[in-house]
Order: structure tokens, then sequence, then C-alpha cells
């Protein structure tokens, strides 16, 4: 019977690849990979050698049958992506969802993902966290992600490109005001890795001063009680909105 292992590979530092990861890698019969070139140098690095398939955003809906046909066949397939979990902001959900459909077993392996890495040293209480993965461009539509993010009182996390953040905290800082502690985790795993602390205007302005480099995850820390809004005080804020005959 075939399979599919969801496997996940480093965001960086190249140790950081699990024995278990490095073993399926060997065993399996194909490697569906994001990108077969950056992910053909990760394998050569750490002494896997085996097929590649290439299995990302734009064929998935093509290939994702064809990998079924393999693994109805017995053949066994790990997914991998560019770096970190597969299906996390990366191609996988869709071949996930046809596997669990025809009854093919999916195995998935612990691992590096930023986001969770980024987490735990944050200093930003871990339950609980919404992940967001990669925000909307778009101003308008960041900006209700950014309104339940202000009142959340757990941790809120999301990634943003070097050369969109600068912008993207100037939309955070217009919801959220200037004063909530953010985290930007740089880097993270590699020779740069950086933990960029301090208020959202503060952050704001630093990279006003310091163009951002590399790759970052952003966390927001939880809203304290009085930047929430209570259910009692919406209920009141509804009732006076129907009263008014909206
Ligand atoms: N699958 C990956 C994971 O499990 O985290 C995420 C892939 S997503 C296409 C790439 C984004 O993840 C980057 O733009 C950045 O926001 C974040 N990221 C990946 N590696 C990182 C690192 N070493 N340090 C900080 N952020 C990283």
């Amino acid at each position: 019977q075939g399979c599919l292992y969801l496997v996940p590979t480093p965001i960086g530092n190249l140790e950081d690849i699990t024995l278990r990861a490095k073993r399926i890698l060997m065993e399996v019969d194909y490697i569906a990979a994001e990108d077969t070139r950056t992910s053909g140098i990760l394998l050569e690095k750490i002494g896997v050698h085996n097929k590649m398939i290439s299995f990302h955003k734009y064929n998935s809906k093509q290939r994702a049958p064809e990998l079924i046909a393999l693994m109805k066949e017995g053949k066994k397939i790990a997914e991998i992506s560019d770096a970190g979990m597969p299906v996390i902001s990366d191609p996988g959900f869709i071949l996930v969802q046809e596997c669990i459909k025809n009854d093919i077993a999916v195995i998935p392996l612990p691992g590096p993902s930023a986001f969770a890495t980024a987490l735990i040293a944050s200093g930003f209480d871990a339950q609980p966290f919404i992940y967001y993965g990669f925000l909307s461009r778009k101003a308008t539509e960041q900006i209700a992600f950014f309104n339940k993010m202000a009142t959340f009182t757990g941790t809120s996390i999301f990634y943003e490109a070097p050369h969109r953040l600068l912008k993207t905290l100037t939309n955070l800082q217009k919801v959220v005001g200037e004063n909530r502690e953010i985290v930007c985790a740089r880097e993270l795993t590699k020779i740069h890795e950086e933990f960029i602390r301090g208020s959202i205007g503060e952050i704001t302005n630093y990279f006003a001063e310091n163009a951002p480099r590399g790759e970052f995850v952003i966390l927001l820390s939880p809203a304290k009680e009085e930047e929430t809004i209570s259910i009692d005080q919406m209920l009141v804020e509804v009732n006076q909105a129907v009263a008014s005959g909206m």
C-alpha cells in the first residue's frame, strides 16, 4: 500500500533535518518537491539521492491525480516544500485532501516551521495563538484581519515579505495603535537570526530607518482585557445600530 509522507525541511540551518526525515527521503519511491532545483541543492547537501517530481501551486490540480495513481499502485511519496513544513503557507493541502478521499494514508513528520520557532522565543503567551500565514496584499483586506487581531486575547502570527513589511506595519499601527508590543523574528536558524522587539510605533520607525532584509515572522502580543470589546458591549452596539435603522 502506498502512502504520502509530509516531510519538513530546514528553514535555514541544515542541521535541523531530522534523522527520520532523512531516512524517509531516502526510502520513498519519489519526492514531490515544490521546486526541484532548490530541493535538489538541499538533498545533495544532506546526502539524499532520490527521484524528484515537481509539485507546486500552479501544477498541483493536474499533478495530484497522477501522484494519487502512483500511490494507489503502491508507491510511497514524500512531499517537501522549499523550506519548513509542507502545507504551512506552502503547497500540499490539495494532495492531503485527495489522499484522504482516496483512503491513502497520510503520515506527517514533525520538524521545523518558521511560525512555531518564532513563537516559542517571542516571549508572548503561546496559548492561544492564531497563525494567519501571508496576509492579503490589499490594504482593505489587511485592515479587516488587523481588526480581528486588535481584540484577540492571544498571540497573532503572520508572515510578510521584507519589501512589504514597512507598509504592512504602518497599516497595523493604524488599526491597533502604536503602543502594542510586537516581535519581528528575522532569519531564524541562520547566521543573522534576530528578534526585533518593541512597540508597533518603535518598530515601524526602526524599519523606516533600516530597510528590512531577509525572511520575517511577525508576532503581535495579545490584547489586554481593556482592549477587547466585551460581548455585552457588542450587543449594546448591535442594538443601537438596529434601533437607528441600519
Ligand atoms: N513552510 C514554511 C514554514 O513551515 O514556515 C513557510 C513557507 S513560506 C512560502 C515562506 C515564509 O516563511 C517567508 O516569507 C517568511 O515569512 C517565513 N520564513 C521561512 N523561513 C524563515 C526563517 N528562517 N526566518 C524567518 N521567517 C521565515
